[in-house]
């Protein structure tokens, strides 16, 4: 079977709206400051971005806020870039708006539900799929009620997620909710490598596991393993 290309889907899509000279409104959900850093990068030139933070699958609330802060933090320096047109050194052209933020609630028992009878899973299997469809549904309610034109999200720049699993989940949703998914594939076109260099040139906080609780037992456990320790 052939896999679809996202990335070039989203390109199409962009072509288009530059023709029609339009520029949607989008929400894009975000898992984290440094998956987002290339995202909105890109995006910000075509799209009017509010970014979406709602990830309950977080483990411990302290992760979370940290998390949530970067991504602020994030947004305030693009945003500074654009109020003092400084570009320098970025993937810009000088076109990049401004971008806003909206935070979800934080309930951890959202996702523990959701994910119920999945715990013993290994990560990219069934409880993804339910922690993926979670959150591209709550994104897409959200999206349909606050009338945004589109939403996606930054997972599909992750070399570790299923971009094509992640676009089939957004399209249900959208259908779902009565709104409209954005393909992405963000980690093709050097996305992925592009945020590592982001994330350093900000000083971002790279966390060494997914966010749940069983991706950090388990990233603990490959510590341990390779520190000979068990
Ligand atoms: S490993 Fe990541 S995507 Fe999978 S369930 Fe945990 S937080 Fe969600």
């Amino acid at each position: 079977m052939n896999k679809i290309n996202y990335a070039r889907q989203l390109d199409q899509k962009i072509e288009e709206f530059q023709k029609q000279g339009r520029y949607p409104k989008l929400l894009l959900h975000a898992c984290c400051a440094p998956c987002s850093s290339y995202c909105l990068e890109f995006l910000r030139e075509y799209f009017d971005v509010t970014v979406f933070y709602y990830n309950p699958n977080i483990t411990e609330e302290a992760e979370y806020r940290k998390r949530v802060e970067e991504e602020k933090r994030l947004i305030a320096a693009y945003n500074r870039q654009v109020d003092e047109q400084h570009f320098e050194g970025m993937h810009s052209d000088g076109k990049a708006h401004r971008i806003g933020i909206l935070e979800g609630s934080y309930v951890p028992a959202d996702y523990y539900d959701a994910v119920r009878g999945l715990e013993d899973c290994p990560e990219g299997g069934d409880r993804c799929t339910k922690c993926f469809a979670l959150r591209l549904g709550e994104t897409a309610r959200v999206c349909a009620e606050q009338g945004f034109d589109f939403f996606t999200t930054t997972l599909t720049i992750s070399p570790l997620k299923d971009a094509d699993r992640l676009n089939r989940i957004g399209a249900e949703m959208a259908q779902k909710y009565g709104t409209t998914f954005l393909p992405s594939d963000f980690k093709k076109k050097e996305g992925y490598k592009r945020s590592i260099e982001l994330s350093y040139q900000f000083g971002l906080y790279r966390q060494d596991f997914c966010g749940c609780s069983y991706s950090k037992t388990e990233r603990e456990r490959q510590k341990e393993e390779s520190a000979g320790t068990i």
